[in-house]
């Protein structure tokens, strides 16, 4: 009997926002995998999780591409040969029909198809986003995705700073806020990883998110224009991120997710990066899940190999 050989599309966020409505129907954190015949299926992340896979196939492989229709309606169309990718996460062929690639240069007067149009005319909303080692940046929801995108992102703390009316308008207060005030677009998954490694206090990165969020106000409320307010809103943290990101000894998980076999029980989960524990050893690592998107895997009763990391505690 041979396992099933899936390919990783990425831990997704997609349940509401914490609160009294989140009670109802809140839904976990899943990755999301693509089985031969091209069903997806969620792999469900909780604390105590146990997650056991092997490394399938080598390279990655191509996740398909977005046909935006509107606000709430896209297709997300599979590779029809599960293609090698040619950069990222896509083939040549995928990437070149994907709506979502257009997005960043609508604002500078970028043509767009009707659908993906309609979804960057709904409401945006702009956000400065703290990870777990002080680097902060600026960043943009769209309004059906306001508390998804910052959940995803793997925040610490983040605050809105402006509701604009459209997609359009909210990018070019990102970059205003880029160019005035210094905080870059982008934090590299890597340096997430690296920075929940020994996460700063909690109360250091609130006050910091609260300073550059406040500064960042300060600029809109003197940029003049039109199509847009400035907000004041802390976004919630989900439950499951908070242990990831309290200061805590851990360790670097040491193995390379590209290849081999793996196991272990997820503790917490903070975007895409778990804190994972080892059988038997007592020692939390940080694992980025998101190594394995577009890589394929069969799912197993594997387990990590606990490295000596005597020498690092201390
Ligand atoms: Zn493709």
């Amino acid at each position: 009997m041979t396992e099933t050989r899936y390919l990783v599309h990425g831990v997704f966020w997609d349940g509401p926002a914490p609160g009294p409505a989140a009670a109802s129907g809140g839904r976990s954190p899943a990755m999301r995998l693509q089985d031969p015949g091209g069903a997806l299926t969620a792999l469900t992340l909780d604390a105590g999780t146990r997650l056991g896979f092997r490394l399938a196939a080598a390279g990655r492989h191509c996740l398909g591409h977005h046909l935006v229709h509107g606000p709430a309606d896209r297709d997300h169309v599979l590779c029809p040969d599960r293609a090698t990718a040619a950069k990222g996460s896509q083939c040549e062929r995928c990437f070149v029909l994907d709506d979502s690639r257009l997005i960043h240069d609508f604002h500078r007067g970028g043509r767009v198809p009707p659908g993906l149009r309609a979804y960057l005319m709904q409401p945006h909303w702009l956000y400065v986003a703290t990870f777990a080692n002080g680097a902060s940046k600026v960043g943009t929801a769209s309004h059906l995705r306001k508390w998804n995108r910052l959940a995803e992102q793997g925040a610490v703390v983040a605050r809105y700073v402006a509701r604009a009316g459209d997609g359009r308008v909210v990018r070019l207060l990102e970059d205003m806020i880029t160019r005035e005030a210094g905080l870059p677009q982008q934090v590299r998954a890597a340096a997430k990883a690296a920075a929940l490694l020994a996460p700063a206090a909690a109360v250091d990165l609130d006050a910091l998110n609260g300073r550059l969020a406040g500064e960042a106000r300060t600029l809109l409320a003197g940029a003049g224009g039109e199509g847009f307010v400035v907000v004041d809103e802390r976004w919630a943290r989900p439950e499951l991120s908070a242990r990831a990101c309290s200061p805590a000894a851990r360790h670097a998980y040491p193995y390379d997710l590209a290849a081999g076999a793996h196991g272990f029980r997820i503790d917490a989960l903070s975007g895409s990066i778990a804190l994972a524990s080892l059988d038997g050893s007592g020692l939390e690592f940080v694992v980025n899940l998101g190594q394995l998107k577009a890589r394929v895997v069969e799912l197993g009763d594997h387990g990590s190999d606990v490295p000596a990391v005597q020498e690092a505690l201390f």
